[in-house]
């Protein structure tokens, strides 16, 4: 394809997928989304740590700048938010990464981040949470959290299928569910917004499985389905009820012990069979202070969209908050990295904000391509720079004797100790 307001790096090459399996070579192009608010400043500050490590490592990335939210509409026009060229830049090259973008509340454009996903048939939102060296936390205990956390990306009341109060539309729906549907249930008088919550079998059992199969590769007890469906039955229990027959029906028990009755009943008595990975349902709110109270009896989460959204951000928060959680979209043979955190609009422009979410999304985007030492730098090299005490200030204003940096030169920091390290 060809780019008209983007510049393709020429002595990059692409990633491509041959018999199913991904082809990554030595110079790959990344489309790169800075993003917005604190974008601007994480943005360029991850891409220099990250080229720095892999350069280190002997590799060496060619970024592909492309745009989204406030950078599109400066480049492309006022009304162009997401443009085709920024979606079919990351549809071409396979993976990419990108910083925060906003959405406006209540009115306004859609969420680009989900359109993004949408679009692309990213499916599966992964976000490993696990404790930093010197990252301080509310918890006695943050070394306990080491979770995995998969969540629907495409679907549930994310999908965008709601009609406005006040419009001809909703109550055309309001009527349909009232008088074809024979509904009598609480629907008050007056103006409403309604919305449809679509849970498919097709996108539940997709991301149970890729759950499922990567605790398997990576030596994971347990896989958790959290969802609300004593309420929701026929949305958020089915979502359980066809992932736990994706974990009984699609692999061998000695490797996958779909847990009986888990719900209701403690698992203590059950024999699982040795090196199995377990899969148990549990109801979201008590999920909630499970995660609190009983950390490290949890492993890997799968759940549907809007669990996932809040379970995410509460383990994050478990570990020292949203500047330091990484994340990343998966599809076939696809990856979208992103942090947890939104564009913090506060602090935008300012270079204080914490960059570290974005470097290690970028860190899972460079695993996904197989470069696991450059990965385990990257981790090494953060870790070390904030157990030295040199912070970013929401970090700063947490540890006693910390020295507050500014993003780039927290950046500098973590590059030297790349050098060192290396
Ligand atoms: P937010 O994550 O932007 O900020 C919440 C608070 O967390 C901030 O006030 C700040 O104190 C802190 N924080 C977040 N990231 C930080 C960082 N890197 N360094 C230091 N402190 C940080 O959440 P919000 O205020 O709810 O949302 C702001 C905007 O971001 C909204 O428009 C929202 O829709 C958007 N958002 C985007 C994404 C995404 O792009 N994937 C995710 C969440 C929110």
């Amino acid at each position: 394809m060809s780019y008209d307001k983007v510049e393709v790096p020429e002595d990059g090459e692409k990633v491509t997928v041959e018999d199913g399996e991904l082809q990554v070579p030595g110079n790959p192009v990344i489309p790169i989304i800075h993003g917005d608010g604190i974008g601007q400043d994480v943005g360029p500050a991850a891409q220099q740590v990250l080229q720095k490590a892999a350069e280190a490592t002997g590799r060496d990335p060619k970024w592909m700048r492309v745009y989204a939210g406030q950078s599109a509409r400066d480049r492309y026009g006022e009304d162009v938010n997401l443009p085709d060229e920024t979606v079919e830049a990351i549809r071409e090259h396979r993976v990419a990464i990108k910083g925060p973008l906003t959405t406006p509340v209540g009115a306004g454009y859609r969420s680009l981040n989900v359109a993004l996903r949408q679009t692309l048939d990213l499916y599966a939102n992964v976000r490993p949470t696990y404790y930093l060296d010197g990252v301080p936390s509310p918890m006695k205990a943050p070394e306990e959290m080491d979770m995995v956390t998969f969540r629907e990306n495409t679907e549930d009341v994310y999908a965008g299928i709601e009609w406005e109060a006040g419009t001809e539309e909703v109550e055309k729906v309001r009527e349909f569910v009232e008088d074809e549907m024979d509904f009598d249930g609480v629907m008050h008088e007056g103006p409403i917004g309604l919305g449809l919550k679509p849970i498919s079998e097709k996108g539940s059992k997709r991301l149970v499985r890729e759950a499922i199969d990567y605790a398997i590769e990576n030596d994971r007890d347990k896989v958790t389905l959290v969802h609300k469906g004593n309420i929701m039955k026929f949305t958020e229990g089915q979502f359980g009820t066809w992932g736990m027959e994706v974990a009984d029906e699609e692999y061998p028990d000695d490797e996958v012990f779909a847990a009986p009755d888990s719900l209701w009943e403690e698992q203590d008595e059950v024999d699982i069979p040795e090196d199995a990975v377990m899969v148990e349902e549990r109801l979201a709110d008590a999920m909630l202070q499970w995660m609190q109270l009983r950390t490290d009896e949890f492993d890997v989460l799968a759940m549907p969209n809007l669990n996932g959204d809040y379970l995410s951000d509460a383990a994050g928060a478990q570990i020292g908050g949203l500047g330091i959680a990484p994340g990343a979209n998966f599809g076939e043979n696809r990856c979208l990295a992103e942090p947890v955190h939104g564009s913090a609009p506060k602090r935008a422009g300012q270079d204080m904000a914490n960059p570290t979410a974005l470097i290690l999304s970028g860190r899972l985007l460079f695993e996904y391509l197989g470069w696991d030492d450059t990965g385990t730098l990257i981790r090494d090299a953060v870790e070390e720079t904030i157990s030295s005490g040199k912070v970013t200030y929401d970090l700063e204003r947490q540890i006693e004797g910390a020295e507050k940096l500014g993003t780039s030169e927290y950046a500098d920091e973590i590059c030297e100790t790349i050098e060192e390290l290396a």
